[in-house]
């Protein structure tokens, strides 16, 4: 298990009190901490060449990561094996969202702890991404 899953693990254990405010509090952290991302331009978005890599480009071409139309894409959202470095860290702050607003749907994800490499994030961002884990962890079971 990687550094920050054993973190937002470890404090998963200590129960905070849910409220509106604190999701709120969460998102603007998340959009503050990715809002200077760049987009990553059409060709890195799925290098990969096949039919489904096809339909995914459609989607997501063009799109900001907070653009409702890829936050509803919920599980979809996360085809880490088809996308590239540059896509997964632009569109990761979607993935959180969706996980805020529907924790117990953290299974449908499929998120793998080798999904996620540290090192394509900063400091405000792993910070945003751990605090939403702790939330999420709260809040379900997986
Ligand atoms: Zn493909």
């Amino acid at each position: 298990m990687n550094r920050i899953l054993q973190i937002a693990v470890r404090v998963m254990s200590f129960g905070v009190g849910a409220d509106g405010s604190r999701v709120a509090h969460l998102e603007r952290d998340i959009q503050n901490a990715f809002a200077n991302v760049p987009y990553p331009g059409d060709s890195s978005l799925f290098p990969h060449q096949c039919g489904e890599c096809d339909r995914l480009r459609q989607v997501y071409t063009g799109s900001h990561w907070s653009d409702p139309k890829i936050e509803r894409l919920g599980a979809d959202v996360g085809p880490r094996e088809l996308m590239g470095d540059d896509g997964w860290r632009y569109y990761f702050p979607a993935l959180l969202l969706f996980l805020l607003r529907h924790p117990a749907r953290v299974r449908e994800l499929g998120l793998k702890a080798d999904d996620f490499d540290p090192c394509l994030f900063t400091t405000a961002q792993l910070r945003a991404i751990r605090d939403t884990l702790e939330y999420v962890g709260e809040r379900s079971d997986a």
